[in-house]
């Protein structure tokens, strides 16, 4: 469906004569093709505009290396620029979980695939890291999404909070720390309610449970696929929570990644995992490589 950037790049190249560095010109001819590559992946238009702006002061004026074509050397210093962009500092998909208990906090919208992120997770660390987690549900306006953890939690091995009808989520919090202190669990996930969109309600919810919590990681889950969108939440989550990392799921799907670059590009956090499907194995630490390659196509 896309056309690859590199072919598209030499079609362009092989119209202009070749000299000794990347002329102005042949920087911007090429340029404008990143542009539409990345809006085409789904970046947003003002992350896309910095981002091509950042590689055209890199590029201007390189040497052309004799073994590749300058469309070749643009895609690149377009490529290991997007690598710069994408990676963030420390190792990818560590987290924070020393002085046991420590918690976790999973938030974002309905629908994004926070209590499956969280139990996939919950499964990782308990696998990977030999860490004895404890779940719990804090969607108390969805008696389904409450049930759903506690059935995956079954399936995978990992205690859920007992369910206590008619408790509110900073109880439930404050009941998920006494009993992960009290259980000698490693870590405690806590897995808040999520809305369709943004509200005030959800916010002064979330906030008032970080505030008991006083989280270790606190992981905004979202939808990779849902672009644009995808960055609004992040920023908004962000300014008012703020978040140590991100997930991002269905990256299994037809999407081209997009929303990893803008949403590293806006908020300056770590995309920590991204989710591959719907089975609880489907989690894979993030690798800017291999996001950097689908963006371009
Ligand atoms: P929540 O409302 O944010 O808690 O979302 P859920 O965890 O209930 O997930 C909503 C739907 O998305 C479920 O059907 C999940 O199985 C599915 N889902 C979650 N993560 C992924 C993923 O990485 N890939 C795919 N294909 N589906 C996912």
């Amino acid at each position: 469906m896309f056309e690859n950037l590199s072919e598209r790049l030499g079609g362009v190249f092989d119209r202009l004569t070749k000299q000794g560095s990347l002329s102005d010109e042949d920087v911007k001819t090429a340029l404008r093709e990143v542009r539409v590559a990345l809006l085409e992946a789904d970046v947003s238009l003002p992350v896309a505009r910095d981002f091509v702006k950042a590689v055209q002061e890199k590029a201007t004026g390189q040497a052309v290396t004799k073994s590749i074509t300058p469309g070749q050397q643009v895609v690149k210093i377009v490529h290991d620029a997007l690598i710069d962009t994408l990676r963030g500092e420390g190792e990818p998909g560590a987290l924070k979980i020393d002085n046991p208990p420590a918690p976790i906090l999973m938030v974002g919208l309905q629908g994004g695939g926070k209590t499956t992120t969280t139990a996939k997770l919950a499964k990782r660390l308990k696998e990977r890291d030999g860490k004895k987690v404890l779940m719990a549900s804090l969607d108390v306006n969805r008696p389904a999404a409450m049930e759903q953890l506690a059935i995956l939690g079954v399936q995978i091995g990992v205690d859920t909070l007992p369910i206590v009808k008619g408790e509110d989520p900073v109880a439930i919090a404050k009941r998920a720390k006494t009993q992960a202190s009290m259980g000698g669990y490693d870590v405690y996930m806590l897995d808040t309610a999520g809305r369709l969109s943004i509200d005030e309600e959800l916010m002064q919810q979330v906030e008032a449970v970080r505030n008991v919590a006083n989280p270790r990681e606190t992981l905004l889950v979202v939808d990779g696929l849902t672009g644009q969108d995808a960055v609004h939440t992040a920023q908004n989550f962000d300014d008012r929570i703020g978040i140590t990392g991100v997930v991002l799921t269905r990256m299994d799907g037809d999407g081209r990644g997009g929303a990893a670059l803008s949403m590293r590009a806006v908020t300056g956090k770590p995309i920590k995992f991204v989710g591959l499907g719907e089975k609880m194995d489907a989690l894979e630490t993030f690798e800017p490589e291999r996001i950097a390659g689908r963006i371009l196509g």
